[in-house]
């Protein structure tokens, strides 16, 4: 039995947050847990993941990552060292302190990321160039705890993640491979989850604690007005390197060679991660109020066959006819499935399926079948159009990828129309209240930041802050100023508030 719901209760437009609690559950894409915070990821959301994993493995292993698995509890004396980085996510470390009836010696922390478990081990692997680079990467889950306002997918206790962790021996590397990865962060969004995303470095303020600086992807959900990261691609530098105390004896480098004490380099170091919250960018984008729409790429069953069984009709017939299409489809490639099920009803099941976001339904009944011809039903813009049985793989490819095109179409015309680019400072105010996806000239300079977020604070609202200063950047004219402080403006960057 399923346990979906037919309906929505809540409009997109008109209740956004509780449209977005709804849709996630009614979709079967996640289910409360008695925690809060934290979710049940049901298959259809861990489909999606795997799909998207797919993609991501089979890129990396280009690069030579290599998967590794490190245990998910981090000593107290680590984190302790490693104060500096771990500052950063202090209040959100979650600890472990019993077990059974018996209080820890020492406690141990669930990692909130994996820098700390895995470095003192690259300190230990690694002794010469030869062992450069290092290239590591793990699928797990990670806890950052204590979000007052959690939101399925988007702002979880725990979530799902990949984990790169990468170690160099030259700077140039590590700087390459920042880019290379962003890039594929980029394409799982918008050739992938049909989310368009700008490209840029994070602020001083916002890059990844003790890192050398972080690029990431950003998207923007018009409904709310709010900024969310995608994906970071960091480059630590050298920074986690002297903490941990990671050298490598550096042949190559001539003038280290006359030195035999100093024959030691610190290496370079790179660490980069997406996670579980990319669906929920995806569900937020193109879900409507009928429920979720799936980009084709990314929706576990692209094609939903359902017969049309009459009372009388011959069901042996349609039946065998419905388990040919989806064999057809299946082997052409494409993510077929049979809803044959006889104690729903025809309209219940296309609820269903519309719900759960299947990019295209296919009808056949008695008169389908004499006239060799199948009904399609596009999901996201509800068109029907009839097929004949002899031309549809070749059809239904044509609709996915159409299908696939404009949703990121329509989700890039609608994210450019929240983009304001503005100059003073009442008009970044008043772009904020107006839910605007704000582009600015600032001076770049952590101060002016802190000073913005400041001036800002909202009631419930957070604070505005730079979301990414884009690669893509407009020009910048002479004697452009600050928005918030009026000296020399030194880049544009997006603000907003965020997720
Ligand atoms: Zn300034």
């Amino acid at each position: 039995m399923s346990t979906s719901k037919l309906g929505m209760a809540f409009k997109k437009d008109d209740n956004f947050g509780e449209w977005y609690s709804e849709v996630v559950v009614n979709s079967e894409i996640i289910e409360y847990h008695d925690i809060s915070g934290c979710y049940i990821l049901r298959p259809w959301a861990m489909e999606i993941w795997e799909l998207l994993k797919e993609f991501f493995d089979a890129e990396i292993k280009k690069l030579k990552l290599k998967s590794y698995y490190f245990p998910l509890l981090v000593t107290e004396n680590v984190v302790q060292k490693k104060k500096d980085h771990f500052e950063g996510f202090a209040p959100e470390v979650a600890w472990v302190t019993k077990t059974g009836k018996s209080e820890l010696e020492a406690p141990f922390a669930i990692r909130p990321t994996s820098e700390a478990v895995m470095y003192p081990y690259f300190a230990r692997w690694i002794r010469s160039h030869r062992d450069l680079p290092l290239r590591c990467n793990q699928w797990c889950s990670v806890v950052r705890w204590g979000c007052s306002n959690p939101i399925p997918l988007i702002r979880s206790s725990e979530f799902l993640l990949q984990e790169g962790h990468t170690v160099f021996a030259t700077k140039e590397e590590a700087d390459e491979e920042v880019l290379h990865i962003l890039e594929l962060y980029r394409r799982i969004y918008e050739e992938f989850l049909a989310v368009p995303v700008s490209k840029g470095w994070k602020s001083e303020m916002e890059k990844f604690a003790g890192g050398l600086y972080t690029t990431s992807v950003e998207a923007f959900i018009p409904n709310t007005g709010l900024g969310i990261q995608g994906a970071t691609s960091n480059c630590l530098g050298q920074n986690f390197a002297k903490i941990f105390e990671i050298f490598f004896e550096d042949e190559k480098d001539p003038a280290q060679k006359n030195n035999e004490k100093d024959k030691r380099s610190l290496v370079w170091q790179n660490s980069w991660a997406y996670t579980t919250r990319s669906i929920g960018v995806m569900v937020m984008t193109h879900g409507d109020d009928k429920g979720l729409v799936l980009p084709p790429r990314v929706a576990p069953i692209q094609v939903i066959i359902i017969p049309d069984l009459l009372e009388d009709t011959d069901t042996t017939a349609i039946n065998g006819a419905c388990e040919t299409i989806v064999c057809t489809l299946n082997q052409a490639g494409i993510r077929a499935d049979l809803d044959a099920r006889e104690n729903y009803y025809l309209e219940w099941k296309y609820s269903h399926w519309e719900m759960k976001g299947v990019p295209l339904r296919i009808e056949i009944d008695l008169k389908d079948l004499a006239n060799k011809q199948v009904r399609v039903v596009r999901r996201d813009k509800g068109a029907k159009v009839d097929i004949r049985s002899t031309d549809l793989v070749e059809h239904v490819k044509v609709l996915l990828a159409e299908i696939q095109d404009i949703l990121f179409e329509t989700a890039k015309e609608k994210r450019d129309a929240c983009i304001e680019v503005i100059s003073t400072w009442d008009e970044f105010t008043a772009a904020l209240n107006d839910k605007k996806l704000i582009l600015a000239p600032w001076c770049d300079e952590e101060e002016v930041e802190k000073d913005v977020r400041a001036r800002t604070e909202g009631a419930d609202l957070g604070s505005a802050k730079t979301l990414c200063t884009p690669f893509d950047q407009p020009d910048l004219m002479e004697g452009t100023v600050c928005f918030a402080c009026g000296k020399p403006a030194k880049t544009w960057s997006f603000w907003g508030r965020s997720y």
